[in-house]
């Protein structure tokens, strides 16, 4: 099998260490293809094209933003044209449901439609301003930021990158892009599409290879203007320690513990249908995940025992094939979660459902764990406090609103959460007392291109999204004009 190349400057490049590893198929442990490993060096091959595009030729840089929108339409069309193929990748490589990966497909395609729109408007400000040196204009232009290094995990192999790539490229800028070494090939079928539309050599590269190496290179180089990252809290840590040396621009959406508080007032069979979205979605691979079922105790039993059935109910199977859930992303993910699951087990919680792995049939071969809720759970206990990244969720409970957001807000994260009650002004106050930037009032996980999205405290730095996760990619610069040229006569005074 001829490995799967990377992309820099404007060719497909094997790395030059000559080594590959191999894209598994997590529903049946099955190889999808060979992939060629980078190494620093190839990394650095990388940075020094986009740094060539940006700084010498700029054919990207210097394009009227009309005519550059123009190029990430073509490229919204042409992922759009290929739809299905691109979904079936994402389905297969990482393993959520077919359904899941369209929506994702379709996510990307307007993601790069809505920047193509920002792109073309106007956009700035101007300001009349009066002041003791006497009558100024003052206004603002947007300008790229420069080199900057993407990388993104795997959990939405497509989006995430594409949640970056759109604005930057609609920015201007000239980007190396690292995708996780877990899912990589709807990465590499993006970057044939922008090699198909025509971008420019150099404006757009892929490297690919561990997170440690090239990832590391990316966030230290000091060729690079910026990093922007999506992964975990820890890795995000070392990204900023690593991004001093010249004070880059960083973006970094990290990781998720998010409340999902239920009050008793609440229409319950929405509140457990929108719990199983909120935890279940994506095999709960998801940074937003409603992992902490935050319940006032009064209807708790019947909350808990209605959230087992639904969960039992799961179906399983080929991803292809659009069971309730896939499997998850590969073997040593699978471990890590069911480690979660003894530990929760061994401090006490109590299991209602789930809590092994699912192995009936075909899914024997595949690394799929069944729907999980603990119930009986403490702040302490470390399935509440640690991100588990998979389908397990714990309920506490509370009796007053101030114990409700008390518990919400005791963790280190600041993703997301959500308040479900029918009282329209608890669910404002609650909601505004939640540390985290991305919030629901009677639902969990709808997410929009228009809408910022980023985290509070260890979750993160910065916006994706929206006008936000354009000015991200940008440097606004401050022009002054003096509107009485001539002399001051500031020293006379
Ligand atoms: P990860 O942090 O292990 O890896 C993310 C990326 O960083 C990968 O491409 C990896 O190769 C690279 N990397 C690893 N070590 C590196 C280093 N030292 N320097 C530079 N890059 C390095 O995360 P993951 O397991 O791929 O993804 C799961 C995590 O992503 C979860 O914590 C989840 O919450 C988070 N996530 C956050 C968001 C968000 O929007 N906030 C979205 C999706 C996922």
């Amino acid at each position: 099998m001829e490995p799967k190349k990377m992309y820099i400057n404007g060719e497909w490049v094997e790395g030059s260490s000559g080594k590959t590893t191999s894209a598994i198929n997590p529903a049946n442990g099955e190889v999808l293809a060979e992939i060629t490993l980078g190494t620093v060096e190839d990394a650095r091959k990388a940075i020094a094209a986009a740094k060539e595009s940006f700084y010498t030729t700029r054919e990207w840089r210097d394009m009227d933003s009309q005519t550059r929108g123009d190029y990430i339409l073509k490229i919204a069309d042409a992922i759009d044209a290929e739809r299905d193929e691109f979904a079936r990748i994402d389905s297969m490589d990482h393993g959520k449901p077919l359904r899941e990966a369209e929506c994702d497909v379709d996510d990307a395609i307007h993601t790069f439609r809505y920047y193509a729109s920002l792109i073309k408007a106007p956009y700035g400000g101007v300001y009349d301003v009066n002041e003791g040196f006497g009558k100024m204009h003052s206004f603002t232009v947007h300008e790229p930021v420069g080199v900057c290094g993407l990388i993104t995990p795997w959990n939405y192999p497509l989006l995430m990158g594409v949640w970056k790539l759109a604005p930057a490229l609609a920015a201007g800028n000239s980007v190396v892009y690292k995708p996780s070494s877990n899912c990589v090939l709807s990465s590499i079928k993006l970057f044939e599409i922008f090699e198909k539309v025509g971008l420019p050599k150099g404006c757009a590269n892929l490297v690919l290879g561990p997170g440690g190496t090239i990832g590391n290179e990316l966030a230290e180089n000091n060729d690079v203007d910026m990093v922007t990252f999506t992964g975990s809290t820890e890795v995000g840590q070392s990204i900023m320690r690593a991004a001093a040396g010249n004070v880059k621009k960083i973006g970094l959406e990290l990781g998720g513990k998010s409340p999902n508080v239920i009050f008793a007032d609440a229409d319950i069979e929405g509140a457990v249908e929108w719990a199983m979205i909120g935890i279940f979605l994506n095999q709960g691979e998801i940074c937003s995940a409603g992992s902490r079922i935050i319940i006032e105790e009064s209807i708790k039993d019947e909350f808990v025992k209605r959230l087992a059935e639904r969960a039992n109910a799961i179906t399983f199977g080929n991803p292809l094939d659009n069971p309730d859930m896939g499997p998850l992303v590969s073997e040593s993910h699978m471990n890590k979660v069911l480690s979660y699951i003894k530990k929760g087990i061994d401090e006490g919680a109590a299991l209602v459902c789930g809590g092994e792995r699912y192995t009936e049939g075909e899914c024997a071969k595949g690394y799929y764990v069944r729907p999980t809720v603990f119930d009986n759970c403490t702040d302490d206990m470390t399935i509440v406090k640690e991100e588990i990244f998979g389908p397990v969720v714990t309920v506490q409970t509370f009796k007053t609103e101030q114990e409700a957001i008390d518990m919400a807000n005791n963790t280190e994260y600041g993703l997301a959460g959500a308040v479900f009650t029918a009282d329209g002004a608890r669910a404002l106050r609650v909601i505004k007392e939640i540390r985290a930037g991305i919030t629901w009032i009677n639902c969990y996980n709808p997410c929009f291109n228009e809408a910022p999205w980023g985290g509070y405290k260890k979750s993160g730095i910065g916006r994706e999204l929206g006008v936000h996760g354009l000015e991200e990619y940008q440097e606004i610069k401050q022009i002054n004009i003096n509107l009485n040229p001539g002399i001051v006569g500031w020293y006379e005074h």
